[in-house]
C-alpha cells in the first residue's frame, strides 16, 4: 500500500500517436462544419415546389436517386450559399425540410 500519492492519470496515454495529442486541442478552437438544412429525402414526392421558390437556386431533384415512394427526391447542391431563408420548407406540402441558422464559430 502506497500512501500520501495522488493520481497521475494522463489525458493522453503514454506512447499516443501526435494525431491522439493534437485532439485535445480545446473545442472553442476549432470551426464545426454547418449545414443549413435536414433534408427527410425519403418523404419527398419530387414536386419540384421548393426548386423552383429557391432565391439561390441551390435546390435539385436528385435524378441519379430514386426515394422509397418511386421519386427523384430533392438535394442541396451548394450549402454555402444557402441563406437559411426557409422559403422552400414554407412551401413543401410534406414538411420534408428543418432549417438552421448558421452561428458564429460555423463554418461556411
Ligand atoms: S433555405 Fe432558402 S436559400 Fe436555403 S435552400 Fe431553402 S429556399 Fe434555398
Ligand atoms: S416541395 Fe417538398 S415534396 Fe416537393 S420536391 Fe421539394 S421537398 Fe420534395
Amino acid at each position: 500500500m502506497t500512501i500520501g500519492t495522488r493520481s497521475t492519470a494522463r489525458s493522453t496515454p503514454i506512447g499516443a500517436s501526435p494525431a491522439a495529442r493534437t485532439s485535445t486541442l480545446p473545442i472553442a478552437r476549432r470551426r464545426r462544419s454547418f449545414s443549413p438544412l435536414e433534408i427527410a429525402a425519403d418523404r419527398c414526392k419530387g414536386c419540384g415546389l421548393c426548386v423552383d421558390v429557391c432565391p439561390k437556386h441551390v435546390l435539385t431533384l436528385d435524378t441519379e436517386v430514386v426515394n422509397p415512394l418511386g421519386y427523384h427526391a430533392v438535394h442541396l447542391v451548394d450549402a454555402t450559399a444557402c441563406t437559411s431563408c426557409a422559403l422552400c420548407a414554407r412551401i413543401c406540402p410534406d414538411a420534408i425540410f428543418t432549417v438552421y441558422a448558421r452561428s458564429r464559430g460555423d463554418a461556411a
